[in-house]
């Protein structure tokens, strides 16, 4: 019997993490690169292409976690660790992970690749009202900014294009006005 029809079998033919039975594809769990039962878990396309980050995590599709994370098969027992640690700035994925229960040796794959600590340490910058600010977004000031070390102010209503963010800190982003790259802080811009 091959992996697949392993997984298939094991599985019941449903997504081993959200239960869908449609689009079931098997998923290595890096950093294994070969295919076993115990690397392996046979999931639907929704949960496979967040997993892989070819498209935006929906919180609420993750909350079929509340029950895989208890599957007997450590390798489900890893997705949905890993799924909830990416997640956990959420609150509930947090509350979920403090219930889990994995042995040493299944943590210690879980953390194989060390994503849990990218997702955890992961700046966000977001502007006057909390949204999502990106490299390459353009913003509006909302307030007049005095641009330190010279005499300009950047007036309210400063369209700012193709931003940069500051890697180290959430508050700060970086864009030309006029023909000056200045610092802006995050709060004083809206994303246009
Ligand atoms: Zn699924």
């Amino acid at each position: 019997m091959s992996v697949l029809q392993t997984l298939q079998e094991r599985s019941g033919n449903i997504c081993e993490l959200c239960t869908a039975s449609n689009d079931l594809k098997q998923y290595t769990i890096p950093p294994s690169l070969n295919e076993n039962v115990a690397n392996d878990v046979l999931v639907c396309k929704t949960c496979l292409d967040q997993i892989e980050g070819d498209v935006d995590m929906d919180v609420n599709h993750w909350r079929c976690l509340n029950d895989s994370m208890w599957s007997e098969h450590v390798a489900v027992q890893i997705m949905a660790w890993r799924m909830l640690q990416r997640l956990r700035n959420e609150g509930w994925p947090k509350d979920l992970l403090d219930m889990m229960y994995l042995s040493d040796e299944a943590l210690a794959l879980a953390r194989a690749t060390g994503e849990h600590e990218d997702a955890a340490n992961k700046i966000i910058h977001r502007d006057v009202n909390g949204v999502i600010l990106s490299s390459g977004d353009s913003v509006v000031l909302v307030k007049d900014l005095k641009v330190k070390g010279s005499s300009m102010v950047a007036k309210q209503g400063t369209a700012v294009r193709n931003i940069r963010l500051d890697r180290e800190n959430a508050e700060y982003i970086e864009g030309k006005v006029g023909a000056q790259q200045i610092v802006i802080i995050t709060k004083y811009v809206k994303k246009l």
